[in-house]
């Protein structure tokens, strides 16, 4: 077996992995990213935050990825199929995040921010799996798996960027499935699909059925990325092709259907099954765990890949710490890990309740009033990660609380109030 030495192993090049990789980079630290896959490669996760767009200005990335010219996005469409109600939260203008994010196809994204983790200094192993890792007082021994050749790599500090793998959850820790989420996701590109006029074209739009949800997805030109979250009990006991499946449940969403109507599936239908967990540890001696490595619950915000990019670059000033001071106790990396927490805590209260008929339909007619409607369109863009004005708390707990009394009032009308969680 050979040897490599580096200050940092990024296990995984997607967008959290190739983050924490420039950023370190960029601070003169010798990083070594192993990818399994060669780039580009299909992946889920297309619809981009407005708080992505500052991130990719200060990771020196933005004009590369402009040149790719994605598509602007605007806001988010949602209408629910059973209630016909629908409401567009466009992202505003003079607040803390832009008034827009980007709909991008991963293949290209992931490659672009890999390859400015390679020119910022990061040396990049691809295709090459990590294995093994084991750690010791003076750093972690991983080995490397390139098409069947066998290596050792040592460094002095980990970062798990693997993904929905969890690299170190499934070796040294656990995952912990959230139950009721994540059920199961099919996802396919089509050619030809219609689009929206003027600026609602680069709007990501979800269609709630009885069955779950689906998700349209533009990309600049003319391919648009069609997928749907089903509830377990419409999967249950289906196990015949998924093609059919999904080709079924757009037969069941009008809109979806004729919005397809003269368009060519251009990828097979891809398909993801139980991926709502959270894994343990996320910090420790010597390691941390950013983006889907560390958990994931739901697409219905699309909030992962801004949550992939924005811990790795929380996590980046704790580890560029401990690198220059030799010392790389678990207490030096809870801040981060309590950031990290304090930051998706709105996206998780948002997804737990969206799921209850009696908030999403308040949600759908949401009111200028108290400043709920800034409030709520600011969770979406990604702006409470940070911090959240006392306003904008105060604003979010009417909200809740109206959508609360709505479900009483609901339930003393006889109209349905189970969570769509347990279905
Ligand atoms: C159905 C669905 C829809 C979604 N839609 C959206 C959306 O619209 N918008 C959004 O922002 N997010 C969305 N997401 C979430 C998004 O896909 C993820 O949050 C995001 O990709 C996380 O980035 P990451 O860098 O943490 O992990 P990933 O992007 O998964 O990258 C991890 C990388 O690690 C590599 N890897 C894994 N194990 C190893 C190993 N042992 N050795 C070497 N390499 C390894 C993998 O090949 C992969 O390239 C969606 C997720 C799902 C399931």
């Amino acid at each position: 077996m050979t040897g490599r030495r580096c200050d940092v192993l990024v296990v995984g090049g997607g967008p959290g992995g190739s983050t924490a990789a420039a950023l370190l980079a960029q601070k003169d630290f010798s990083v070594l990213v192993v990818e399994r896959e060669s780039f580009p490669r299909f992946h889920i996760g297309e619809s981009l935050l407005p708080a992505n767009v500052p991130l990719l200005d200060r990771l020196g990335v933005h004009d590369a990825l402009r040149k790719a010219g994605p598509l602007v996005k605007y806001g988010a469409t949602f209408y629910d199929q059973e209630s016909d109600h629908e409401h567009t939260f466009y992202f505003m203008r003079g607040r803390s995040v832009p008034n827009y994010g980007y709909q991008v196809q991963r293949a290209e994204f992931d490659s672009i921010l890999l390859e400015h983790a390679r020119s910022s200094g990061a040396e990049v192993l691809q295709p090459a799996t990590a294995e093994r890792p084991t750690f010791d007082d003076d750093g972690v021994t991983v080995t490397l798996d390139e098409a069947g050749a066998r290596s050792e790599v040592r460094a002095r500090f980990l970062v798990d960027a693997s993904g929905r793998d969890g690299f170190l959850a499934s070796s040294i820790g656990r995952r912990e499935r959230v139950p009721n989420l994540g059920k199961v996701a099919l996802f396919a590109h089509h050619r030809g699909a219609t689009r929206a006029a003027g600026i609602d074209e680069g709007n990501i739009r979800i269609f709630i059925f009885p069955d779950g949800w689906f998700w349209w997805i533009p990309f600049a030109g003319d391919v648009t990325s069609v997928g749907c979250v089903l509830h377990a009990k419409t999967v249950r006991g289906r196990d015949g092709a998924i093609d059919a499946l999904y080709e079924g449940m757009i037969a069941r969403v009008p809109r979806v259907a004729e919005g397809l109507h003269a368009a060519t599936r251009v990828t097979p239908v891809h398909r993801a099954a139980n991926f709502a967990y959270v894994n343990r540890p996320i910090v420790g001696d010597r390691f941390v765990s950013i983006g889907d490595a560390v958990a994931f619950v739901d697409p219905i915000f699309s909030a992962g890949v801004y949550i992939a990019m924005q811990s790795a670059e929380l996590a980046v000033p704790a580890i560029a710490r401990a690198l220059r001071t030799n010392r790389f106790a678990t207490k030096r990396f809870r801040d981060y890990e309590r950031d990290l927490a304090f930051g998706i805590r709105p996206f998780f209260q948002f997804i737990e309740r969206y799921y209850e008929p009696a908030f999403l339909e308040i949600f759908l007619r949401p009111r200028s009033f108290l400043g709920m409607l800034d409030a709520v369109t600011g969770v979406l863009a990604g702006a409470a990660f940070h911090r959240m004005p006392w306003r904008m708390r105060v604003s979010l707990n009417v909200f809740f609380t109206i959508a609360r009394i709505n479900y009483w009032v609901r339930r003393l009308q006889g109209r349905p109030v189970e969570s769509r969680l347990e279905w």
